[in-house]
């Protein structure tokens, strides 16, 4: 009988211990700290920023606002080029890597250099803020449930970029001018 239940009390901790084992972690996006005292970084002071931006870009790039999802400028572009930074200009995404997600925000997935993520735990939830890192431009946020090949998407407010196309006025259909004869 004691026998019995030192196995039972043994069995329990051994179940006890391995609930308490932490369940595998998922991948999480590389990880790299903003560095706004990097080369060439853009450092303003905030009358500055608000001097040089919209009020709205200001509110998103600044203090880390989010713009309303399905009304961003970008949120259907196909024009193929690079976004910029709105506040800096530093290149962040190419349009190659842009993909619909259907979250209501214009999506990526895959960065340029220039981006870079911190741990953003604010509104009650833990995320990986994206930033530019040469002004430290709040971009918007990074999620592991993007497509192949990275899994990430990396999800951006269209007020944070400007889209500066590969041929300016791609989308308007060309018209050749006539060879000449030979
Ligand atoms: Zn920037």
């Amino acid at each position: 009988m004691m026998r019995s239940l030192l196995l039972l009390t043994s069995l329990l901790c051994a179940l006890a211990a391995r609930g308490q084992t932490p369940a595998p972690k998922a991948p999480s996006p590389k990880k790299a700290m903003s560095t706004p005292d990097a080369p060439g970084a853009v450092r303003l002071t905030e009358a500055e920023w608000k001097a040089r931006l919209s009020p709205m870009e200001y509110h998103i790039l600044r203090e880390k606002g989010t713009e309303r999802p399905w009304t961003g400028e970008y949120l259907d572009t196909k024009t193929g080029g690079t976004y910029h930074c709105r506040a800096c200009d530093a290149a962040l995404f190419e349009s190659t890597t842009k993909f619909d997600s259907h979250c209501g925000w214009p999506s990526f997935y895959a960065s340029l250099p220039t981006v870079v993520t911190q741990v953003d735990r604010s509104h009650g939830m833990v995320r990986d803020e994206i930033l530019c890192k040469r002004c430290g431009g709040h971009l918007g946020h990074v999620f592991n449930d993007g497509p192949e090949p990275t899994g990430l998407r990396y999800c951006v407010n269209s007020v944070s970029i400007v889209l500066r196309p590969s041929q300016p006025g791609q989308n308007v259909p060309r018209v050749e001018a006539p060879k000449p004869k030979q």
